[in-house]
């Protein structure tokens, strides 16, 4: 080991740096040894860099400041070398022929894959996507759409509004539907679109419920369109993301924006129809509103609702996925739990 504290001047430290900077550039050696050698040497706690820092208390005040760069000049000099030794010892120990380390796959949000899985199916069918604002006015959310103005779903307990000077106005959507009104009120035609998208309503919290979620709602509009046309589409679509066993029914129902108005089910997927605690007991589980567009709605929008007629519908994605992947809390889809979303890794 190489003991300094016989410098007895600055001359001679600096002559002793500048011997050993030559020496370390001459320094060879492209293995692992090599490497680890020079940083015992040069770098270790007892070694050559740290020998000479220690010179700094020898050093008058006056020139403390002007030797400390030269040493740390000396130190960086020392690093970059070794640095570069192990680089080359790398080099010399890679077997490139080795498989590269796996990059982990990730996987799309199941909400992404069943919205995907069903633009493509309506797709096939010739439905456009169409989209719209999730900040909309009341008349695109609910007048133009035939909801009159004591309907419930127009209560602030059930629609975020939007804090502005005078009447509530503006509100964050509760369907998709405002866009089949935008749509609609471009007025050409035929219309065959569908809109998937983000909708917000003032629930509570829990497994089956919550204050946003998706929906993809659909419409056609032109002339001659008729309740089989409704039914056939619903057919097609549910065989495709189900399965060609799944049955379907409707029942009447009432929605002020279709008249007639039906929600659909299908045969439980659980228990084939005979009856589990998914469907409740009764082989059936709701999947989806639609019916006839109402012509006032069409008027609403400036189509002609003695030349055309229209069928639409809506769905929750959410629950289609629910019913799909078996998920029985819905509140996992936004929590971004990895353990949930890393099951969907295969789907992809
Ligand atoms: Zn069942």
């Amino acid at each position: 080991m190489i003991v300094l504290t016989y410098f007895c001047s600055m001359e001679e430290l600096l002559e002793k740096i500048g011997s050993y900077k030559k020496e370390i550039g001459e320094f060879t050696g492209s293995d692992k040894n090599a490497a680890e050698e020079f940083r015992i040497k040069y770098l270790g706690s007892k070694g050559i860099v740290k020998n000479v820092m220690g010179e700094m208390r020898n050093i008058p005040a006056e020139n403390r400041k002007e030797f400390g760069q030269i040493l740390n000049d000396f130190k960086l000099f020392a690093e970059n070398k070794y640095e570069e030794l192990k680089q080359q010892a790398i080099g010399n120990t890679s077997d490139l022929s080795l498989p590269g380390d796996p990059l982990p796959l990730g996987s799309r949000h199941p909400i992404s894959i069943v919205r995907n899985k069903m633009i493509s199916i309506f797709q096939r069918l010739g439905f456009a996507v169409a989209e719209g604002p999730e900040i909309e006015d009341d008349w695109h959310n609910f007048t133009a759409l035939n909801l009159p103005e004591d309907h419930p779903a127009r209560d602030m307990q059930d629609t975020f509004y939007i804090a502005s000077a005078g009447a509530p106005e503006w509100l964050l959507r509760t369907h998709t539907s405002n866009v089949q009104v935008r749509e609609m009120e471009k007025g050409k035609l035929p219309i065959r679109i569908i809109c998937p998208g983000k909708v917000y309503r003032n629930e509570t919290i829990s497994a089956r419920a919550h204050c946003f979620f998706h929906q993809v709602e659909g419409l056609y509009v032109a002339e001659n369109v008729s309740f089989a046309d409704l039914k056939q589409t619903m057919y097609f679509f549910v065989t495709e993301m189900f399965g060609p066993e799944v049955k379907i029914r409707f029942r009447p129902s009432y929605f002020p924006f279709t008249e007639p108005s039906a929600e659909m089910d299908i045969s439980c997927l659980i228990c084939g129809g005979e009856g589990c605690a998914v469907c409740k007991h009764t082989g059936w589980v709701e999947i989806l509103g639609c019916g006839m567009v109402h012509p006032k709605v069409l008027e609403n929008c400036g189509i002609d609702s003695n030349k055309y007629s229209g069928f639409a519908f809506g769905m929750g994605i959410e629950r289609i996925t629910m019913l799909k992947y078996q998920v029985k809390d819905l509140r996992l889809f936004s929590e971004n739990d990895l353990r949930f979303l890393k099951q969907f890794t295969s789907v992809v």
